[in-house]
């Protein structure tokens, strides 16, 4: 091409080669199980979010072929104008249920949920106060709203209530934020405290429940759950991708939250609503997690078998306490190759370096699912201890 306005791209993309930070996309080649084939190669799978094997449960499968015969593929528009069906109301009713909230408004992702819902509360003259480990979405939401940002140190109330005391003369609404758990360390949000405080200075509280649903509390109710805190958290987001297995994120709150989100959240009012399937699928889902808590116990019981694992063998899992378990390493490159080798060995869990974390704490991350075995988790653990070795990690 003669000129190409875009050539600059071909600097930067080769930039990041050279930092060693390009990342290329994996490809899965099966179904996405606790063994799966990841670029030609049969490992076991220690980097997906399907925590409770829903991605593949035949009753979700089978929902989504159901509706998708009955309805067709797609809803063939928005929310607002004529893409909301019959299905994706009887899931909202389903979930507020579940969450033992007023309602529930479900949303494209947790992504959208996030850029959506937080400049549809906040704007100019108000403040999101955010925990400084929360996710991109989160951080993108803020920005949209055009709200100031203030940042508190990750799960600090001491610093929370510093950074309330110095914004509430100044602004006229202040909305904190935090991750339920967090996704890179897998530690637990500070809501007690969080609520507490909110409560204290007027402020509205605001969890993200991305990695907690389907995850902690009674039945995977999230981490309002958790920590007994049933109509103390004015605004609650989850994902329907991660544990619940499909696609899709959800707010839940009072009846008036939900409304005003209706008219006035942008991805709900200008992005092309959820296919009928996803939506049945979702339905299956919850019926899953009401009946089923013997697969989140498992999931719990091979994420501290997992954990204890490593530790025993001398790995630094740091601040985790739920089933996304990181292993600290430290220099980026060397997180990467200890990934790279745990690969060759059989075993798939994502290098994970800066900006995602800083940089001296480069680290490979684990997800155990309720679908691994004890098979799966202690031939992980033996390739873990053989590389560990050989790169001088453990001893
Ligand atoms: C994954 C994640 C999201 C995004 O959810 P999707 O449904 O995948 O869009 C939002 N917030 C947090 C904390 C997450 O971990």
């Amino acid at each position: 091409m003669a000129h190409d306005p875009l050539a600059f791209l071909e600097d930067d993309l080769r930039q990041l080669k050279e930092q060693g930070i390009y990342r290329p996309l994996r490809v899965l080649e099966s179904p996405q199980g606790p063994r799966a084939v990841i670029d030609g190669k049969k490992v076991i799978n220690l980097s997906s979010n399907n925590y409770l094997g829903l991605a593949t449960h035949p009753k979700l499968k089978e929902a989504m072929v159901e509706y998708t015969e009955k309805d067709g593929v797609g809803s063939g528009a928005v929310r607002t104008i004529i893409g909301t069906m019959t299905i994706h109301l009887e899931l909202e009713r389903r979930l507020a249920e579940f969450k033992h909230t007023e309602a529930v408004l479900v949303f494209q992702s947790g992504f959208t949920c996030n850029s959506g819902v937080i400049p549809a509360i906040i704007g100019k003259g108000d403040v999101a106060i955010s925990d400084e480990l929360n996710h991109a979405s989160i951080i993108d939401g803020c920005r949209l709203s055009r709200a100031d940002i203030k940042v508190f140190p990750h799960k600090d109330m001491a610093g929370l209530r510093k950074v309330l005391e110095e914004c509430k003369p100044k602004y006229r609404r202040m909305l904190v934020i935090t991750d339920g758990v967090f996704s890179m360390d897998g530690d637990i949000g500070e809501l007690p405290g969080i609520v507490k405080l909110c409560k204290e200075f007027g402020a509205i509280s605001y969890v993200d429940d991305a990695h907690s649903s389907g995850v902690l509390g009674k039945n995977g109710r999230g981490s309002v759950d958790h920590f007994g805190l049933h109509g103390q958290v004015d605004v609650q987001v989850g994902t329907l991708s991660k544990a619940v297995g499909v696609l899709g994120g959800y707010v839940a709150g009072s009846a008036n939250l939900i409304n005003w989100l209706i008219q006035r959240g942008r991805p709900f009012l200008f992005s092309t609503s959820h296919p009928p399937g996803v939506a049945a699928a979702c339905i299956a889902a919850v019926d899953i997690l009401e009946n089923e808590p013997e697969l989140i116990e498992k999931l719990w019981e091979n994420a501290r078998y997992f954990k204890k694992g490593l530790n025993d063998l001398g790995f630094n899992t740091s601040i985790s306490e739920t089933p996304i378990t990181p292993v600290i390493i430290g220099e980026g490159a060397k997180a990467m190759k200890f990934s790279d080798r745990l690969f060759e060995e059989g075993v798939f869990a994502q290098g994970i370096g800066f900006p995602t974390v800083a940089q001296e704490k480069s680290r490979v991350r684990t997800i155990v699912t309720a679908t691994h075995t004890r098979g799966d988790l202690d031939e992980a653990l033996a390739i873990f201890a053989k590389v560990g070795r050989e790169m001088g990690i453990i001893k």
